[in-house]
């Protein structure tokens, strides 16, 4: 088979003009990035604000192997497959950073016969808005020491800012640095840089309904605290009004189109850890003006994404998922049922025993949507070149024991043509739909039993071991008026526990909670297990040893 950028470049894109037209949206309510890109008016959503919603359906997955087990291009190849069913389906997905492209994962705009397009253009700045983020959000930073050297009249700790600096790239030397060094430059504190996806302003982005939303929420950035360990927030440095403006732009939605010339829109991509990992809600919520069904993507296993889509994204923009696409693999599975010390190659090997010993991983995913959000679930085994027909049999009738909904899905080999049965599936799941999907909690229960709820709910574990750190955040937090959020879960994404090497289906343990952050401004508390990564660092070998660019423009090496 062709490599996913071979497969990218030969296909024939429409005019974006052409894709914006399937939505109806008119030449006067897009603003075109060249002949394939475009953004949307702000006046498109309001002029539709009274349509329908479209129904719509998340797209998770089981508990991931490092490589990923296809969200993204099972929530493309299902939008082209129910396209080619009759029904008008967009997608809407979050934007790759660059930092991952560069450096192990790669682009992120699925794979094989089913991807977004231009996938160079994604996947390399596209419309520019993570570069406006990070500037926002630099300014806010600068700003912060600035204002430390001008007098410091809000009496801000130096060794007590919260809010650090961002760059787009995996760059480990920069995690921890010394500014202010050299002289006159000003306060000389530590600091350190996250990648741009993790600032709280891509959250921020991605939840705002509208500018005057996005500046109130700027503006309630938490920066750090005073001498006398008072918050202050980014308002109170009065820059908000131009880091909104540096976003005027950022917060439109981008659309571009599926392989198959269906629309996509690409917008907003904060971090799945210490954020909530899901495209903006002014994406999500176009889509479901402009289109008959809507299907978006959560980063990360279902413990996470699909936990943090429902409680989160869902609570904040009032959104209720139609049905939920949990994406299976052979090789998840395999990892699952024993096999987590084996190399890719090793995988790759037919073990119907593993595959069958790795499914109580699944099973608890497909119970956490079905029994504590009460939605209706499809599994999708995306069906990868070296599975077998036992290994993709056993995974069928394991999940039909359980009376789950299932359907083997070919759309990365044979695009929307390989995601009929999926299609249908889902069709059907979607008249399952009910009004009992409830959040897992009242974002105004005690910070500590939020917590406990998500973790012997969705993780099965037996408590939560809250360190003394940890304890003081709650009680401070609280005391400051914190306490009334949603809880961000920020841990790792190789288990359904805290501890990445257990796999499966983790039991008798309890999750340790180290840290507990305000991310203010997003409208969310951020509790930290275990080691938190906010800046990727690049591997001995770099995919950007790889990529390259000739003289008529054409990239190639990107994957
Ligand atoms: P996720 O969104 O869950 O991280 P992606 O859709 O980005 O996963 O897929 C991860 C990687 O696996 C991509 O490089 C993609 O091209 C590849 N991939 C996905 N599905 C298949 C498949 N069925 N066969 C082969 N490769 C696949
Ligand atoms: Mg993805």
């Amino acid at each position: 088979m062709k490599s996913d950028i071979e497969i990218a470049q030969e296909a024939e894109l429409k005019h974006i003009t052409e894709i914006a037209e399937k939505l109806g949206l008119n030449e006067d309510e897009i603003e075109m990035y060249g002949d394939n890109k475009a953004k949307i008016k702000y006046e498109a959503y309001q002029e539709r604000m009274d349509n329908e919603d479209s129904k719509l359906i998340l797209t998770t997955a089981i508990t991931p192997t490092p490589a990923g087990e296809g969200k993204t291009t099972t929530s493309v190849g299902l939008t082209q497959a129910l396209n080619q069913l009759g029904h008008d389906t967009t997608v809407a997905l979050r934007e790759p950073s660059l930092g991952p492209c560069f450096g192990v994962k790669g682009g992120a705009a699925g794979g094989g016969y089913s991807q977004v397009v231009p996938m160079e253009d994604i996947n390399l700045h596209f419309t520019g808005d993570i570069h406006a983020i990070g500037v926002a959000h630099n300014l806010l930073a600068a700003a912060i020491d600035n204002h430390i050297k001008q007098d410091n009249d809000l009496d801000l700790n130096p060794n007590d800012i919260v809010f650090r600096r961002v760059v787009d790239m995996n760059d480990r030397a920069l995690r921890e640095v010394l500014v202010g060094v050299g002289g006159p430059n000003g306060q000389v504190r530590e600091d350190g840089f996250m990648i741009t996806v993790a600032s709280e302003v891509m959250a921020i982005l991605c939840l705002a309904e509208g500018v005057e939303d996005l500046k109130e929420r700027l503006g309630n950035i938490l920066v750090g605290y005073t001498f006398d360990g008072e918050p202050v927030q980014a308002k109170e440095l009065n820059v908000h009004g131009s880091m909104a403006a540096l976003l005027k732009d950022a917060i439109k939605p981008n659309l571009v189109q599926t392989l198959e010339n269906t629309p996509a829109f690409i917008h907003g991509g904060p971090f799945a850890n210490i954020a909530h990992g899901c495209n903006s809600v002014a994406a999500t919520k176009l889509a479901m003006k402009t289109s008959d069904i809507t299907i978006t993507e959560a980063g990360f296993g279902a413990d996470l994404g699909a936990e943090k889509f429902l409680d989160i994204k869902c609570r904040f923009a009032d959104l209720q998922p139609d049905a939920v696409v949990i994406v299976a693999t052979a090789r998840a599975l395999k990892m699952h049922g024993g096999m987590d010390d084996a190399s890719v190659k090793e995988l790759e090997e037919e073990n119907v025993e593993a595959v069958e010993a790795g499914f109580e991983n699944l099973a608890k995913h497909i119970e956490n949507i079905t029994e504590e959000f009460n939605l209706p679930a499809v599994v999708a085994i995306n069906r990868f070149p070296t599975d077998t027909e036992a290994e993709l049999e056993k995974i069928r009738e394991l999940c039909e024991e359980k009376g789950a909904n299932v359907a083997l899905s070919e759309i990365f080999a044979k695009g929307g043509e390989g995601g009929h049965e999926l299609a249908e599936k889902v069709l059907e799941a979607m008249e399952e739909s009910n009004d009992d999907f409830d959040q897992l909690y009242p974002a105004d229960m005690p910070i500590d039993e939020k917590i406990e709820t998500v973790a012997e709910k969705i993780y099965g574990a037996d408590g939560v071991n809250f360190t003394d750190g940890a304890k003081e955040d709650i009680d401070r937090l609280t005391e400051q008026g914190f306490d009334d959020m949603p809880v961000c879960m920020a841990k790792t994404q190789s288990s359904i526990s805290d501890d990445p090497t257990k796999k499966g289906r983790p039991t008798d343990f309890e999750i340790t909670v180290r840290e507990i952050n305000v991310s203010a401004g997003a409208g969310f508390l951020v509790a930290l297990t275990g080691a938190v990564m906010t800046m990727p660092g690049l591997p001995k070998v770099p995919a950007a040893e790889e990529i390259d660019v000739d003289g008529d423009g054409n990239i190639t090496g990107l994957f």
